[in-house]
């Protein structure tokens, strides 16, 4: 057996440097960029006019650890009830930032609605929507001038469905012109990611400051992202906006979401994140929160809940006693964080393993910070405890669940409690 002569290195991610953004609601400040924690965010799905649903559903969002909410501001109804759900949601405590998604009459809407341009504490600005011909640069300029009225950030946030096609057009121009045309999908990076820079240098000659703009060039193809925003990290300096776009619904959504977010920010490329899941009918808009969460927090870049550590199951356990308690776990412990967070600092970092036999059950468990190892079939009908690596006790019988989660709250009492320090589990990484 031959053993390397040199540590193999442990697996980090050095976030790349960028200007500092701050997005403001009283005293909540979230910090987009200048290696802050990466922020998640997320959108509603409500008609902007319906005040009580919207502020419910950006309540639920936040809730959910959406650090960033935008809605969609497109008429006038929308912008006149956008102070109303500010309102609603400082009747109900959430303080989240609101930001404004506008497209082609944002311009209009920012300046005939002054409360709902105060009421947004960040604009989102679509290059490729803010109009056609000469009235495109003076109503962005329009759009800027409300951005540095109010003293809000923007993202200038490109996407290729709406790609400025006077600008494709000269970029394609360009291209033709060249001794060796590149391919048309190169052209479009380029005309993506010259939209999106050009655009940030424009509002800041119009004097927008440099650290009040984030941006983001969206696409729906994975390898297309990945493409975007390696180039667009190597040009400028502005915090990144990562998402893919149409990401699609349920699992396909999920992958691709992952899939793309996790080579980015694993070369240090996103400041913040919005997973775009299309949710099913009557689905819960709170998952493309929790998506975003667990891909930060399972590729080691921020903790938000305690994980459960769960084995797949197969032929050795033919019950579902253990897909049960590991649902069960999962739910109260995300159910639990919202006390938990303000009570118990550094829970976030807790793991917890629910396994289904005796092949990796005890070495799993001895791992996590509480661990419980099932019978699988055939086995003595008991399950080892370990705590902290240690094996503590041996539940049996049928209220094995109901055992388990008191133990885990108690463990949660010992080990976070605000006067007992936690050691174990750290704050964000930076
Ligand atoms: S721990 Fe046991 S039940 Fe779970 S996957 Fe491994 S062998 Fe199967």
């Amino acid at each position: 057996m031959t053993f390397s002569q040199t540590p193999i290195p442990s697996g980090s991610i050095a976030r790349r440097i960028t200007r500092r953004t701050a997005v403001r609601y009283g005293s909540n400040e979230i910090i987009v960029g200048g290696g802050a924690p990466v922020v998640v965010q997320s959108m509603t799905n409500t008609d902007t006019a319906d005040v009580i649903a919207t502020a419910i559903q950006v309540k639920d969002l936040a809730r959910a650890g959406s650090e960033l909410v935008r809605i969609t501001v497109n008429n006038p109804e929308a912008a006149a009830a956008v102070p109303a759900i500010r309102e609603q949601l400082d009747k109900m405590g959430v303080d989240v930032p609101l930001v404004g998604d506008f497209h082609y009459n944002g311009h209009t809407l920012l300046n005939d609605y002054p409360d709902c341009a105060r009421a947004l504490s960040k604009y989102r600005i679509n290059p490729g929507n803010v109009g056609q011909g000469a009235k495109r640069d003076t109503q962005f300029a329009q759009m800027i001038e409300a951005a540095c009225k109010y003293d809000r950030p923007v993202r200038i946030g490109v996407n290729w469905g709406s790609l400025d096609q006077t600008l494709l057009a000269r970029v394609m121009d360009e291209n033709a012109a060249r001794a060796q045309p590149w391919p048309a999908q190169s052209v479009m990076y380029e005309a993506l990611i010259t939209s999106a820079i050009d655009s940030a240098r424009r509002a800041e000659e119009l004097g927008l400051g440099g650290d009040r703009i984030v941006l983001s060039c969206k696409v729906s193809g994975v390898q297309d992202l990945i493409a975007v925003y390696r180039e667009l990290a190597r040009r400028c300096d502005y915090p990144l906006h990562l998402g893919l776009t149409e990401a699609g619904m349920g699992s396909k959504g999920i992958v691709a979401s992952t899939a793309a977010l996790s080579v980015l920010l694993q070369e240090g490329i996103g400041d913040t994140i919005r997973i775009s899941l299309t949710p099913e009918p009557g689905g819960d808009r709170t998952r493309e929160v929790i998506v975003g969460q667990e891909i930060l927090q399972t590729m080691g870049l921020r903790k938000f809940t305690p994980m459960v550590i769960a084995c797949p199951g197969c032929g050795r356990t033919t019950s579902t006693v253990f897909q049960d308690l590991a649902d069960r776990i999962q739910t109260y412990l995300r159910a639990q964080m919202p006390l938990w967070k303000a009570d118990y600092p550094g829970v976030e970092g807790m793991n917890v393993a629910v396994m289904g036999c005796i092949v990796n059950g005890p070495g799993e468990s001895k791992h996590a910070n509480i661990g419980i190892s099932l019978p699988g079939t055939g086995e003595s009908p008991a399950a080892p405890e370990f705590i902290d690596g240690e094996k503590k006790m041996t539940l049996r019988g049928e209220r094995i669940a109901e055992e388990f989660q008191a133990i885990v709250l108690d463990y949660v009492k010992q080990r976070y409690a605000k006067s007992d320090a936690p050691t174990i589990a750290g704050a964000d990484a930076p």
